[in-house]
Formats: C-alpha cells, sequence, structure tokens
C-alpha cells in the first residue's frame, strides 16, 4: 500500500547476493523446503503457490520433500514424488513457476526410511536397524535392517532422483537428514542406528552414508547444481538422541561436502514450534556456532518476521541466510516489502501452525493470516492484488472480527466504499480478546495487519459503539451487507457430545470461555472443572490460565488426551506438557453428565459409570452459538429490503459457522473476491482441481 518509501540501509545486508557452489542466490530470503498438503495431487496449484513466493523476492524457493522411490511412500500424506521420468513433468512444473521470477528452485530429495509405512506401493520399509516404523500412528509395522545391497541400491535411487530433478530443472538439489524423517538422519543417530558395521558405531561410521550420499549427488550434478545438506542440530531428547555437540562433531567430519548447510531442530514439532511455546529466533542457540565449522553457506529458521531480527542474525555471524517456512506462507512479499520500505505491510505470521494443519489433513495448505495461501491457482487469487471493483454500489460490513476486517481491507483495496460497524470500541473480535490468553499474544497481529490496512484506505469508514439491529441496517440502507457478527461460546454443554442441554442445578457456578476472556475467572483457591469437548486450544488454555491464577484445576476430556485437534498443529504434546507441569489434573475419557452447586457429575466414555467430583465452579468449552440474530432480524424483513435499497445480505464467519479464526478470514476474502465476480454456475465445482491421467487400457 505505501508507495514511493526506500530501503532502510539496515537491511541491506539481506540483500546482499551470495554464492551456493556453482548457483548465486540474489538475495539472503530463502524458503526452506515446508509441506502444504497439495504435492503430487494437486501439482499445478502447488507450482503457482511457490511461484508467488518467487515473484515476492524470496531469492531461494524449495520444494517440499520429494520421495525418490517407491520405498519412500509416506500415504496418507501427499508429499512429491520422482520415482521415475513420468514424475518430471510435474516437478517442472513448479521450477518453471519459480523461474519466471527469477528466483533459483530447490528440490528436497528424501528416503524416510522407517518413517514411510509404504501402505500405497507396499514395500517393507528400510531403516538402519530392525525398529519399529516411526510415523505418527503406532503403526503395527517394522522396518528391516538395510545390507549393503540396500545401501548400495539407496545410492543408486537417490543419484537418479538427483539427475532427473536436474533435468527437470531444479538449481538446488537437496541431501535430506532433517527432522528425524529420513533414513540419512536414522543413520546419524545413535538412537536409530544400532549396526556394527561400517555404517555403525563411531561418528566416523554413523556419517559415512550422508557423506557418500553427498558425493553421489555432487558427482551427478554438482557442476551446474548446488547440494545442500539440511540437517538435525538437536533432537531434544538429551543423550538418547542427536545433541548440539554431537552433530557438530559430525558436520564437522564432512564440513566442506556439501554447498550449503540447511539447519534446524529435530523433530518437526521443535522446529517449527508455535508462538505459544517458543519464540522468533528459538533456534539460535542450537545453531550458533556451526558456521564457524564451514566456509560453506549456512540457513537457519526461527519464524523469523523482524527485518531487524534478520539483520542480527546476519551481522552477528550466525548465518548468511534467513530461512524461513511459516512467514513466507503469511507473507509470500515479506522481502519485496522490505526491499521497499513498506514494513507496516508486513503480514506477520502469527506462529499457530493452521498451515502445518494442511499437511495432516491432507488438505491444501491454508494460512490464518493469508487467506489466498492454496488458491493462487485454484481461485486465482493474489495475497498482493485484488482486481478493481466491479461496481459502484457501497458495501455495509456489521463486526469488525477476523471476517468483517479481511472483508473490509479487502474490498477496500478494491476501491469500493465500506462502512465496518463495530458494537465495540475496538477491532478484532475473538482475536482481540483470545490474544490477552495465555502464550496467544502473537495471534493480535491478525488485527495489527488488518487495522493498518484500513489505516491506508480512506475508502473504508469504522463506526465504533455501533451495536446494529435490522431497523438500523434498513435506515443505512446500502445495496449490500455483510454480517460477520461472530459468535459466542454455548453455556449449556451442547456440544459433540451432548444433544440436549446439560442439567445445571441453580446455585451452581457456570462460566464460558467468553466469560473468562471478559474477566470474570474464579479466584485463587477455587477447584474448577474445564470440561473440553471443542478439543482445539480454547479448553486446554482455559485450563492453563486458572492454573496460573491458582485455582485447583481439573481438566476433563471425552477424548483421550488434552486439545486433541492439536496434533494437527503439532502442539498436543507441549500443551499437555505444560498442563501437568502447571498441576491440572488431566481426565481423560470423560463425558459431563450434570453440574450441581459444588460438584459434577461425570461418566466414563466407555461403560458410562458415573462419579461425583467436587468442583466450585464449572468452565464449559463445548461449541460455539453462531451470533445470527441480526441475520435472522434481517431475513424475517426481506419484504422491506427493496424500498431500503438493500439487494443481498451475505453472513460470513463465525456468525454463519462457527471455526478456526482461519475459516473466518478466508471467509471475509472470498466475499470480497467474489463480489460482482462471475456467478458459479449451477452446481460447478468453484475452483479449477486437476485429476488423475488416465492410461490406456491395453
Ligand atoms: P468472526 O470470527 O466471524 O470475524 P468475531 O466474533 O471475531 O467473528 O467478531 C464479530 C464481531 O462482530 C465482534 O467484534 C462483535 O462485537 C461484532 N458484532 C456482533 N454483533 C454486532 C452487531 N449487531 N452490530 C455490530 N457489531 C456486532
Ligand atoms: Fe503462520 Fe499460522 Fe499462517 Fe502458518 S497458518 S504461516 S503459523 S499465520
Amino acid at each position: 500500500m505505501t508507495s514511493g518509501a526506500q530501503r532502510d540501509p539496515r537491511f541491506d545486508v539481506l540483500f546482499e547476493p551470495i554464492r551456493i557452489g556453482p548457483v548465486t542466490a540474489k538475495n539472503r530470503f530463502y524458503q526452506v523446503p515446508h509441506c502444504n498438503g497439495m504435492g503430487h495431487r494437486d501439482p499445478t496449484a502447488l507450482a503457482w503457490m511457490r511461484g508467488v513466493k518467487a515473484e515476492g523476492g524470496w531469492a531461494v524457493v524449495c520444494t517440499e520433500e520429494v520421495e525418490i522411490h517407491p520405498t519412500s511412500d509416506v500415504n496418507p500424506f501427499i508429499e512429491l514424488r520422482l520415482w521415475d521420468d513420468r514424475d518430471i513433468p510435474m516437478l517442472a512444473r513448479t521450477a518453471d513457476r519459480i523461474h519466471e521470477f527469477g528466483a533459483l528452485v530447490g528440490i528436497e530429495l528424501a528416503h524416510n526410511g522407517p518413517h514411510a509405512a509404504n501402505h500405497y506401493a507396499r514395500e517393507v520399509p528400510l531403516a538402519a536397524s530392525s525398529i519399529p516404523v516411526t510415523t505418527a500412528g503406532y503403526e503395527p509395522l517394522q522396518a528391516r535392517a538395510m545390507d549393503r545391497q540396500d545401501i548400495r541400491d539407496l545410492r543408486r535411487w537417490h543419484r537418479a532422483a538427483a539427475l532427473r530433478a536436474r533435468q527437470a530443472g531444479f538449481d538446488l538439489i537437496y541431501v535430506y537428514a532433517g527432522h528425524a524423517l529420513t533414513v540419512l538422519h536414522h543413520f546419524l543417530s545413535r538412537h536409530h542406528n544400532r549396526r556394527s558395521d561400517e555404517y555403525g558405531g563411531s561418528s566416523r561410521n554413523r556419517v559415512r552414508l550422508l557423506e557418500e550420499i553427498i558425493g553421489d549427488t555432487k558427482d551427478a550434478v554438482g557442476d551446474t547444481c548446488a547440494v545442500p545438506c539440511r540437517i538435525a542440530v538437536d533432537e531434544l531428547l538429551g543423550t538418547d538422541g542427536l545433541e548440539k555437540a554431537e552433530v557438530e562433531e559430525l558436520i564437522g567430519l564432512v564440513a566442506e561436502l556439501p554447498d550449503l548447510w540447511d539447519l534446524s531442530l529435530a523433530a518437526w514439532p521443535n522446529d517449527s514450534i508455535t508462538s505459544r511455546f517458543g519464540p522468533e529466533g528459538g533456534q539460535e542457540p542450537f545453531v550458533s556456532g556451526v558456521k564457524g565449522l564451514t566456509t560453506k553457506p549456512v540457513v537457519v529458521v526461527g519464524r523469523y518476521t523482524s527485518p531487524d531480527r534478520m539483520a542480527s542474525v546476519v551481522n552477528k555471524g550466525i548465518a548468511d541466510f534467513i530461512g524461513c517456512a511459516r512467514p513466507s506462507i503469511a507473507d509470500p512479499f515479506l522481502p519485496k516489502k522490505i526491499e521497499e520500505g513498506r514494513l507496516d505491510d508486513i503480514r506477520e505470521c502469527i506462529g499457530c501452525n493452521i498451515c502445518v494443519s494442511g499437511d495432516f489433513t491432507m488438505s491444501p495448505i491454508r494460512c490464518t493470516q493469508n487467506p489466498t495461501m492454496g488458491e493462487e491457482w485454484r481461485k486465482g487469487w493474489h495475497p498482493e492484488r485484488i482486481r478493481p471493483q466491479e461496481s459502484d454500489k457501497p458495501v455495509l460490513i456489521v463486526g469488525a472480527g477476523p471476517a468483517g476486517l479481511e472483508a473490509a481491507q479487502a474490498l477496500g483495496k478494491r476501491d469500493y466504499e465500506v462502512t465496518l460497524a463495530e458494537k465495540g470500541t475496538a477491532l478484532g473480535g475473538r482475536v482481540a480478546r483470545e490474544c490477552r490468553l495465555p502464550g496467544l499474544a502473537a495471534w493480535g497481529r491478525v488485527r495489527d495487519y488488518r487495522e493498518q490496512q484500513l489505516h491506508q484506505l480512506p475508502n473504508v469508514n469504522v463506526y465504533f459503539d455501533s451495536d446494529l439491529d435490522a431497523a438500523a441496517v434498513l435506515e443505512f440502507g446500502v445495496p449490500r451487507v455483510v454480517v460477520a457478527t461472530g459468535a459466542r461460546w454455548r453455556a449449556d454443554g451442547l456440544g459433540r457430545s451432548r444433544a440436549r442441554p446439560m442439567p445445571i442445578a441453580a446455585g451452581a457456578r457456570v462460566l464460558t470461555p467468553d466469560d473468562i476472556m471478559a474477566g470474570t475467572v474464579p479466584s485463587a483457591g477455587t477447584r474448577v472443572a474445564v470440561w473440553d469437548d471443542d478439543h482445539y486450544y480454547m479448553g486446554g488454555v482455559i485450563a492453563e490460565l486458572l492454573a496460573d491464577k491458582g485455582c485447583t484445576t481439573h481438566y476433563l476430556t471425552p477424548a483421550s488426551e488434552a486439545s486433541t485437534w492439536t496434533q494437527n498443529t503439532m502442539e498436543q504434546h507441549f500443551i499437555q506438557a505444560r498442563l501437568l507441569e502447571k498441576g491440572v489434573t488431566i481426565q481423560s475419557f470423560t463425558n459431563l453428565d450434570a453440574v450441581s452447586e459444588g460438584s459434577i457429575t461425570a461418566s466414563c466414555v466407555f461403560t458410562g459409570r458415573t462419579e461425583e467430583i467436587e468442583a466450585d465452579a464449572v468452565v464449559l468449552v463445548t461449541s460455539r452459538a453462531p451470533e445470527d440474530r441480526l441475520a435472522e432480524e434481517l431475513a424475517a424483513r426481506a419484504d422491506d429490503w427493496g424500498d431500503a435499497g438493500i439487494e443481498t445480505v451475505t453472513t460470513i464467519g463465525d456468525a454463519l459457522a462457527p471455526a478456526t479464526i482461519a475459516h473466518a478470514v478466508y471467509a471475509g476474502r472470498r466475499y470480497a473476491e467474489e463480489l460482482d465476480g462471475p456467478a458459479v454456475e449451477g452446481d460447478d465445482v468453484p475452483f479449477k482441481r486437476e485429476i488423475a491421467e488416465l492410461l490406456p487400457l491395453d
């Protein structure tokens, strides 16, 4: 939005070109490999998503992990494949698209070893030693120990994949030994590698396979392509796993062999830690020092969104490149905005890992901050551009939560006259409330970015203290009305487990997350039961808050674990550990049947056996009721719309169907993108998709 500004000289260092083996990156912004839930199912959508980052100024844009052989089949997860020549065109499409915008393109070749259950390929999983497969879900499978022929095969597969990758147009061809996800990592790790041959035992022996594969790759493609190595600097498993000192010793043995070192923590949840559990730059203590071991450039990650912090990483000699996955998802144009001195326009990642949930749910990547993520090709959306208005009809948006804010700023950029009416005195809706909960401060960035954009849009007028009813909306009389009035937590226990209101005795103290966020918090020493039938972050975060306030907190859930859906954001382990450390009692497989004064009746989800638990207060975290009063009133007065000049009333976000913040932002964007656009015909699929190529039958 801001134009004419110039780059701050403090950040000049970030725009220096850096040589990586035979290729040169134009600056220090490096999009490290990251998963996205699209992979081989959605190749063109994937190519366009990566291309937008290249357009946004990243010097290097990489793929996600790319399976090099059917023995590395991570189904049901959807990554990329380079099993044979037929996969080359799909990958070439990504490489070509990134090249169109002048970035280097990297491919992360991977053999996942025991982290591939091979459900699709039905091959026996391979590993350094005979161990159970390391995939999530306790698969009843073991990998077999690789013999010398298997090692020769692996080297041949990797070499063949590297040659195919070069043919597809890639500039950087990775050797991936990171995240505890690959067989090369497992050979390095004493935890996984129990071999007694020349590939096991000493550091020298354990690094041998990595050394051979980097050598093979350089030999195959190193004259024209750079060969980076991605390695885990610490597994955070104590002496049981790889630790910093040992990894530095391993790196020291092959320090000059790859063209670049790409460093991160293992396992993936430690690397991509959410803002609730780790700060920006949190990996610096682990990666500092590696640069001194090698003359090759080093990439580090750490959810960097602050240009000052990025410059300090370079100036302190921690790394040569600022590696980003999530910051490049939330803002594909982050480098360009720094270059153009538009720091206020940066859409900072909030560290929520909704993007990661795309991979875990095998659905195209989505982002809380960037609703265009994954829709660049499917819907033709762009994070920085939106087509101009196609009518001069103004829009009234009621409610300034994430849905209303996103609709307002996107429509404002289309030059529509927009009125944003908010009944409260602040922007942000649920985000403004939730960012005050323990660990969620960064979530306020959803509001901050949009507030900043609205400041630059004179055609968007914001009115606070405007609690609109149907009469007020009719009186306002604009053609387009958007109802984005949000939702409130239910106080009657209805949700997944209960279809009918819960018996609640008169005199019982029942609270909802809205009450807690509004400041009604039981005093220290109160015995509080939290029943979480929502299963995302809210129940766990409320229990944490209550424990912090000194309440004796008893968390109950029908699920097997606290905040179970956060498996998809890789937070569940951290949440459960934090609650336990704070003294919260966690009771799994438990329903809440009734609330009395001073106690609750809970029951086992399997047997139905009940028990009475003493509780002075109960927080019900079950489901939310849409705040749909205004929408219903307006619907009831549809006959009056014509006289008032109203053409459409559209309910979006939580007011329509409560969901994640990402859903609300997407709903706001969708309204803005589709307004006055071509109508979806009949039952047509409202986005582009690719379907499998059918082979001839004979
Ligand atoms: P979403 O996630 O769908 O954006 P939120 O609950 O975060 O929903 O935000 C809804 C916003 O709408 C809140 O800020 C709330 O104060 C506001 N709001 C609700 N009802 C009205 C109304 N009738 N008039 C104006 N603003 C309203
Ligand atoms: Fe960041 Fe959340 Fe977007 Fe992922 S989904 S990039 S963590 S804002």
